[in-house]
This record gives C-alpha cells, sequence and structure tokens, in this order.
C-alpha cells in the first residue's frame, strides 16, 4: 500500500498558484478577488472560511470576506450576491453552504454570474462539465482528479466506482471519471448489492458521510481507494468513509483522512479563482 500524501500534493499546487497570481499581477496590474461570504454562525462553516481565506493569503490572492449575521433576509442576501457580481477587482464569489433555513439557497446562488461561480455549482457550469466543455468544476471531485493524476493513476478503461451521488461530489466526480474514460459507475443509499459493486472498483471514490462505511470486504486486491468522506468517530476523532486500518492492507493506493483529500478542495477552489481571473482579464 502507498499514501496519496493530500498534504504535500496540495503544498506543491499551492507553490504553482503563487506563481500564477504573480504572473497575473505582473501583466494585469492588480490581483486576483475571490469574495467569501459567510451568513450565521455555523461553527464549521466557520472553519472552513478560515482556512479558505488563509489560504488566498498563502498564494497572493485578495480575498473579499463579508461576513453576515444569521438573521440576514434574502433580499440582504441577493443585494450583496449583486453588488459582488458587479465588482471589477471579484473574480470569483464563494457563498459558504449550509445558509440558515429561512434563506432559499437556491435562488441565492443563482445571482452568481457564471463568470465568477468559483464553486462550479451553477446549471451552466454543471452542463458544461456532462458536454465535456470547458468550464468551472466543483473543487472537491475537481482535487480527486488531481490526485490521482499527480500520483500516476490514469483512469482510461479503468473500472470506477463513486458512492455518493451528491451535486457537489459524488454526480460530477462520476462525471469527470467518465470524461477521463474509465467506466464508471455510481452507487447511493438504493443501490442493492452495494459490497458486489465495490469489489468490482479498480478506482473506488467514498462520498457518502458515514464514518468508516466502506470496509475491506467491499475493496478489489490493488484498487485505488478514494476517501472523501469527513466524518466523527465515536471518540470524536476525525476519520473518512472508508475503515483505513483494515482497507490499507488490500488497496495499492490510498488517500488518508485527515491530509487527503480535504486540502486539495481548497487548492482547488484557488486554482479556480485564478482560471476565473485570467479569463475575465483577457476579455
Ligand atoms: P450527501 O449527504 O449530500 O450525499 C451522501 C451520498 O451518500 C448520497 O448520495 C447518499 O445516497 C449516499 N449514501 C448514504 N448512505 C448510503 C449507504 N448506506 N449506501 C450507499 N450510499 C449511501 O454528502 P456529500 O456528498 O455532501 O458529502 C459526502 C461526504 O464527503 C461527507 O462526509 C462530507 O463531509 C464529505 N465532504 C468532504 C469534502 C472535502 O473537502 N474533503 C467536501 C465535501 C464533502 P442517496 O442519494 O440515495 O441519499
Amino acid at each position: 500500500m502507498k499514501l496519496i500524501d493530500g498534504k504535500v500534493i496540495s503544498a506543491q499546487i499551492r507553490k504553482e498558484l503563487g506563481e500564477r497570481t504573480k504572473n497575473f499581477f505582473e501583466r494585469y496590474g492588480k490581483r486576483v478577488g475571490l469574495a467569501v461570504v459567510l451568513i450565521g454562525e455555523d461553527p464549521a462553516s466557520k472553519v472552513y472560511v478560515r482556512n479558505k481565506i488563509s489560504g488566498c493569503e498563502e498564494v497572493g490572492i485578495r480575498s473579499f470576506a463579508h461576513f453576515l449575521p444569521a438573521n440576514t433576509t434574502q433580499e440582504q442576501a441577493v443585494e450583496l450576491i449583486r453588488a459582488l457580481a458587479e465588482d471589477k477587482n471579484v473574480h470569483g464569489i464563494l457563498v459558504q453552504l449550509p445558509l440558515p433555513h429561512h434563506l432559499d439557497a437556491q435562488k441565492i446562488l443563482r445571482e452568481i454570474p457564471t463568470e465568477k461561480d468559483v464553486d462550479g455549482f451553477s446549471a451552466e457550469n454543471v452542463g458544461k462539465l456532462v458536454l465535456k466543455e470547458r468550464g468551472t468544476v466543483a473543487c472537491t471531485p475537481l482535487g480527486v482528479m488531481e490526485l490521482l493524476k499527480r500520483s500516476g493513476v490514469d483512469p482510461k478503461g479503468k473500472r470506477a466506482v463513486v458512492v455518493g451521488r451528491s451535486n457537489i461530489v459524488g454526480k460530477p466526480m462520476a462525471m469527470l471519471l467518465l470524461n477521463a474514460d474509465a467506466t464508471v459507475t455510481v452507487c447511493h443509499s438504493k443501490t442493492e448489492n452495494l459490497k458486489e459493486e465495490c469489489r468490482n472498483a479498480d478506482i473506488l471514490v467514498a462520498a457518502i458521510g458515514k464514518p468508516k462505511f466502506i470496509g475491506a470486504d467491499m475493496i478489489k486486491e490493488g484498487a485505488v481507494v478514494i476517501d472523501v468522506g469527513m466524518n466523527r468517530d465515536e471518540q470524536g476523532k476525525l476519520c473518512g468513509d472508508v475503515d483505513f486500518d483494515n482497507v490499507k492492507e488490500k488497496a495499492s493506493l490510498i488517500t488518508p483522512v485527515p491530509g487527503g483529500v480535504g486540502p486539495m478542495t481548497i487548492s482547488m477552489l484557488l486554482s479556480n479563482a485564478c482560471a476565473l481571473a485570467e479569463t475575465a482579464e483577457e476579455l
């Protein structure tokens, strides 16, 4: 078994992004700008947003942080996104999810113009992914593809199984693997014979949200195992969807949690912000 070290790969990517933002500044006389919008007091969201802002600083992206109280109205949220959409210094807009329940998240996200949709969640960007056109792709699945690439794994012709079909991870993950010529199966909570499906996988991606759900009996000998899950175990310790200690004996390559997919998500966000800025200024 060999570990896919997301921290090392992520550090390398951030070094490259540092060069990219420097070149951008030299060329256009302004910095790549990313707006980060947090509404409410969700503690996990606060940590994510803090990490995203410090990621921006690390690679030389200018961040515009907007922290709004939990009682923000739909109109106030929309007004802010519209102002950011107009702002020439802002190349990407990120709204941290989940939003407080009284807000209509989809309606707010729809206010982000596609050319500033740094998370790749818009219908247009999802459509482009399906059509295999250039667009912005959701950060976590994009990070998984980068981990595979930089670990020398080519999905072409391989059997890939994605467990999970969420709009932000499972579905775009499956589409990226399909676009990379893998033979893809998508599993979910209604899948029959999940174990057998997983045992067919040369590449298994777990994006379920259930601690240590994927056991060694679900893994083919020599498979590449990517664990997207971020859960707490009974002791409150961070763990993935994969039972790492047992699965690692069978996998040829495996990502740990923490230190696998997690660090890549923010690096891909920063990379998406750079790409949006380059496209915007080239126009
Ligand atoms: P969702 O809850 O939106 O989706 C979970 C998916 O898993 C659903 O499609 C669901 O099926 C499926 N599922 C649930 N139970 C089972 C089961 N028993 N058997 C098979 N499939 C099942 O989660 P997300 O996609 O948002 O996130 C998945 C995990 O990844 C979470 O742990 C999350 O914290 C983590 N995550 C990590 C990120 C990172 O940066 N590392 C970023 C984003 C997420 P169905 O559709 O039928 O309900």
